[in-house]
């Protein structure tokens, strides 16, 4: 604890900041960590940039959108328009996705509670941040089971939730390059990582949900519960991973390179001539 107390405060306009980052260990980090030690660390330490996607700014407005901060959003960011000052497709047809969310009785209601809860903890005596999306109270989840009978399995018994939103391309299945499979979007993309980091950190157990829309051009909406049951042996494997992952940060170990991802790419220096039957088959890369 005596560590805890000589750590910064995060705060919604730190949180990103690369000295809250260093201090601090986050569910993007750990699911980045647990791809490639050697491209995070770089991440972490301005090393290396990889460029913020397009698919990643729509899911920023939208989530802006919800946070009541659109406008600052849109101040911040000037490659969301075009030249004749008005919205870039992709970030007009966020407005219809929203619109799309918005029309929606129980998506509403998930995405009712209260916006960007930050909460600081420890997983495996390592400090951790979080932001939570919507954090719904007792008497929301009371009144969602009261609209919506058949949300009770998930909401009647809990005194709160947490509520994370996601702007998907669409809801099939992705190619997981690690496990070379189609998996659900939530296991490839590390929602079940997410959710497991947010619903310890949070401290209460609550369950955790994600509220998708997507962004096919009749944008569809899904509400979706990770089961405890999912989330617990995720935790289990995150509370091994992050002493490690907490040391590569400090200096004390050196990170290992995954060889397969943009970084490694990048940076790989050839030193050696392989032999052309031990070439590995090039894993399958994720797209956002
Ligand atoms: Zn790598």
């Amino acid at each position: 604890m005596a560590e805890m107390n000589t750590l910064p405060t995060v705060t919604a306009k730190n949180y990103f900041d690369p000295d809250i980052e260093m201090a601090y260990m986050g569910s993007t980090q750990v699911k980045n960590f647990m791809r490639c030690e050697a491209a995070e660390l770089a991440r972490l330490k301005g090393e290396y940039r990889s460029a913020a996607t397009t698919a990643m700014l729509v899911g920023s407005y939208v989530d802006a959108h919800f946070e009541g901060s659109l406008d600052v959003f849109q101040a911040q960011h000037p490659e969301l328009f075009k030249r004749d000052g008005t919205l870039k497709a992709e970030f007009s047809h966020a407005n219809d996705i929203i619109s799309r969310m918005e029309a929606d009785e129980l998506y509403s209601l998930l995405m009712s509670g209260q916006k960007q809860v930050i909460r600081t903890g420890e997983i495996a005596g390592v400090p951790f941040k979080v932001k939570i999306d919507s954090l719904l109270d007792g008497n929301t989840c009371a009144e969602i089971v009261r609209r919506f009978p058949e949300t009770a399995s998930v909401m009647g018994l809990c005194d709160g939730a947490i509520v994370d939103q996601k702007v998907m391309r669409d809801l099939e299945d992705v190619w997981d390059g690690t496990e070379r499979a189609y998996v659900p979007f939530w296991r490839a993309w590390g929602y079940d990582v997410q959710g497991a980091i947010y619903q310890a950190v949070e401290g209460h157990l609550w369950p955790f949900l994600l509220a998708v829309g997507t962004k096919e051009d009749e944008p569809d909406l899904q509400a979706l519960h990770i089961r405890d049951e999912v989330l617990a042996p995720k935790l289990a494997e995150i509370e091994d991973a992050v002493p490690r992952f907490q040391a590569i940060k400090a200096g004390r170990e050196a990170p290992r390179r995954c060889e397969h991802c943009a970084y490694c790419r990048a940076t790989r220096k050839l030193t050696r001539i392989i032999d052309a039957e031990e070439l590995e088959a090039p894993y399958g890369e994720a797209e956002d």
